[in-house]
C-alpha cells in the first residue's frame, strides 16, 4: 500500500514537473533592452513568466551595434525570435552578420536558424556543432531532436586561442571554456566594453548546473571560473546566461561553495553513501538561505535545484572525472 501510494506521489510530482517544463507562453513574455556600453546592449524576456528561469525568460541575449554590422550573443529560445528582432531593430537597423553560441541549450540556440536565414553567420565551439547534429542528445533527462540545419553553426573553433573578432571600434574574444555547464561552453569578451557574457557556468538564481549528458563537468566549472578570475578586472561586468550582471568578486563565493559541496560529497561517496544518501544529507543546506530559487524545482529535473546540483556533483565525482 505504502509503495502504491509512493509511485501515486512520484507520478503526481513528474507530471507537474513535465507541466511546468511546457507552461511556457511565448506569447507574454517581452524583450527588455538595457544599453550596458555606448554600442553594446542586452536583451531579456520577462520576469515569472518561464519556470526554469523565473528572474527572466530564456536565456540573455548580447547585441553588439555598428557600422560594420551587428554582432549577437546567442538568441533565445526560437519562438521569441520575431520579438528580439523587434527589440533588436528598435537599436539599429544594420544587418545581423554574426551570432555566436554560448553554449547549446536551446534557451541560448533555439533561435540560431532564425538569424542564420536572414544572413547571420554562426560561431560556436565544435562540441556544440556536434551536439545539435545528434538526434540523441539528452538535456535534463529530456530527449532532443536533432536541430535543422540553419542552426547549425558555421565557424567553429577548440580550445586554445580565442577567435578575435574586430568590428565597431570594438574587439570581440570568443574564449573557449573547458567543459563547464556544457562540454562547449564559450565566454565573450567584449575588451572596449569592458564586459564579458559568461554563459551558464555562473548562475545567481538556482544552483549551478553541470549539465553532464551534454559534456559538463565540475573540474571545468571551478576552471571556467577560475579562467574568468583572471581575465576580468575588478570592474569589468560579468554577463551571465541568467540572473543579475556581477563582477568579478562575485565569482569567489560562489566557487567556494561549489567546492565546498563538492568535498561534502566526496566524503559521504568515500563513506559508501548511495545517491540516495548524499540527497538526504543535503549538504547545501548551508547556502540555501543565499540562493534564490535554490530549493525550488528544476524543471525536467524532477527535483530542486539543489537536488540536482549535488546529483551531479555525485555523477560526476563517482564517475571519477
Ligand atoms: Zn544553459
Amino acid at each position: 500500500m505504502k509503495s502504491a501510494w509512493l509511485l501515486l506521489v512520484a507520478l503526481a510530482t513528474a507530471l507537474s514537473t513535465s507541466a511546468r517544463a511546457q507552461g511556457l507562453d511565448f506569447g507574454k513574455i517581452e524583450i527588455a533592452t538595457d544599453q550596458i556600453a555606448p554600442n553594446l546592449y542586452m536583451l531579456s524576456g520577462s520576469a515569472g513568466l518561464d519556470p526554469a528561469h523565473e528572474d527572466a525568460a530564456g536565456g540573455r541575449i548580447g547585441v553588439l551595434t555598428g557600422a560594420d554590422g551587428i554582432l549577437m550573443v546567442d538568441a533565445q529560445y526560437g519562438e521569441l525570435a520575431d520579438k528580439v528582432l523587434a527589440a533588436i531593430r528598435r537599436i539599429s537597423s544594420a544587418p545581423v552578420r554574426f551570432l555566436v553560441n554560448t553554449h547549446i541549450h536551446r534557451d541560448h540556440t533555439g533561435g540560431n536558424a532564425f538569424f542564420a536565414k536572414m544572413g547571420a553567420t554562426i560561431f560556436a565551439r565544435e562540441e556544440l556543432r556536434a551536439g545539435m547534429g545528434n538526434a540523441t542528445r539528452t538535456v535534463n533527462g529530456n530527449r532532443v531532436p536533432a536541430s535543422e540545419p540553419a542552426a547549425i553553426p558555421v565557424v567553429t573553433y577548440g580550445m586554445g586561442e580565442p577567435v578575435r573578432l574586430h568590428m565597431n571600434g570594438e574587439v570581440v574574444d570568443l574564449i573557449a571554456v573547458r567543459a563547464a555547464h556544457t562540454g562547449g561552453d564559450t565566454m565573450i569578451r567584449f575588451e572596449n566594453a569592458n564586459a564579458i557574457m559568461i554563459g551558464d557556468y555562473y548562475r545567481n538564481y538556482g544552483y549551478p548546473f553541470i549539465d553532464i549528458a551534454n559534456g559538463g563537468s565540475l573540474k571545468g566549472m571551478l576552471e571556467a571560473l577560475d579562467a574568468t578570475m583572471k581575465i576580468a578586472q575588478a570592474d569589468t561586468r560579468l554577463v551571465p546566461g541568467h540572473g543579475t550582471i556581477i563582477k568579478r568578486a562575485d565569482l569567489i563565493p560562489y566557487r567556494d561553495m561549489i567546492s565546498a559541496v563538492a568535498g561534502k560529497v566526496q566524503q559521504l561517496i568515500a563513506q559508501g553513501k548511495s545517491r540516495e544518501d548524499v540527497l538526504a544529507a543535503h549538504v547545501t543546506a548551508p547556502y540555501d538561505a543565499g540562493v534564490p530559487g535554490g530549493l525550488l524545482p528544476a524543471a525536467g529535473a524532477g527535483g530542486t535545484s539543489a537536488d540536482r546540483f549535488i546529483s551531479e556533483v555525485y555523477q560526476d565525482l563517482k564517475g571519477g572525472k
